[in-house]
């Protein structure tokens, strides 16, 4: 890829007459070159273009052609630097399909979908046992949702970001926020999704090339019964209606009561539960090193 983009040829160049006046600047007031034509650097790496004649001396023939960083210069230094060097520095321009793809792994359900009345079930019957969403089948969906556009966006800039700071070596980052999942599964509502991205990072000539692993938890409870989302007109008649009073019936038909009396049992109470999970991920991706370029970060 490197070989393909260096055949192409550039048609940005250093400003010659730029580069010599920076440099007499250094012979004649030792204003360093670093210094000077930083401000007109367009790129972080450049060329190196010997003026391809029999004066070139050795140790800058062999730089010819060669792509270096302006922020880590070669053992001859940056052309033009070394006493008499007539070599010029042609900006490169890294150019790559900048990718960073995301990939899922064990979000599967391994239930039937819980409909709201399951889930209210379990609050009056479950004794407080927690579940896993992809026990109330409902994991898939809610990974779906949650991985729309915006979130993958977002995730991969947080990559991207992260990355840039750690351009050659390991990288991790955290992130967590609340999502509204009510139009998946109304028990579960809103609820908070978060993880953490373990990656590594290789640079070479502006291009940065990640890869690295996903956690991702969500973390919910059931509290209420009330947050199931049945339409509630009179609250306390409603919830009495809907789910006490079948209850209620239930327990009369089983000690032998009639169906309907004065006396209400007691049976309010319910106990919350946690609904969470965890599931994995990968990614791998290639950036530009370059943020103003980049369409990631
Ligand atoms: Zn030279």
């Amino acid at each position: 890829m490197l070989k393909k983009n260096l055949s192409k040829g550039f048609s940005m160049h250093i400003d010659p007459q730029l580069y010599r006046k920076a440099f007499q600047a250094y012979l004649r007031k030792g204003t360093p070159i670093e210094w000077s034509i930083k401000q007109e650097r367009p790129t972080t790496h450049y060329i190196w273009r010997t003026r391809g004649d029999d004066k070139v001396r050795p140790s800058h023939a062999v730089n010819n052609g060669r792509v270096f960083a302006w922020d880590d210069p070669p053992e001859t230094g940056h052309p033009g630097e070394d006493y008499g060097c007539r070599c010029t520095a042609e900006p490169f321009m890294p150019s790559v399909d900048e990718f960073i793809e995301i990939e899922l792994a064990d979000t599967e359900d391994s239930g039937a979908a819980w409909s709201s009345r399951d889930f209210v079930r379990h609050y009056y019957n479950g004794r407080g046992r927690g579940v896993t969403v992809r026990e109330t089948g409902h994991l898939s969906r809610i990974v779906a949702q949650y991985m729309t556009s915006t979130v993958t966006k977002s995730l991969q800039d947080n990559i991207a970001e992260v990355a840039r700071e750690h351009p050659n070596g390991a990288f991790s980052d955290v992130f967590e926020n609340t999502y509204d999942m009510t139009g998946i599964v109304f028990s579960i509502g809103d609820t908070t999704i978060g993880g953490r991205f373990t990656g590594n990072c290789v640079a070479e000539f502006g291009i940065l090339t990640l890869s690295g692993q996903f956690e991702f938890y969500l973390e919910d409870e059931f509290a209420d019964p009330a947050d199931v989302g049945m339409e509630v007109v009179d609250f306390g008649e409603t919830i009495y209606e809907n789910i006490h009073r079948p209850l209620e019936d239930y327990l009369r038909g089983r000690v032998g009561l009639r169906p309907t009396g004065p006396q209400r049992l007691g049976i309010h109470t319910g106990e919350p539960y946690s609904i969470t999970d965890r599931w994995a991920g990968s990614f791998s991706g290639q950036i530009l090193a370059d943020r103003a370029r980049s369409r990631f970060g």
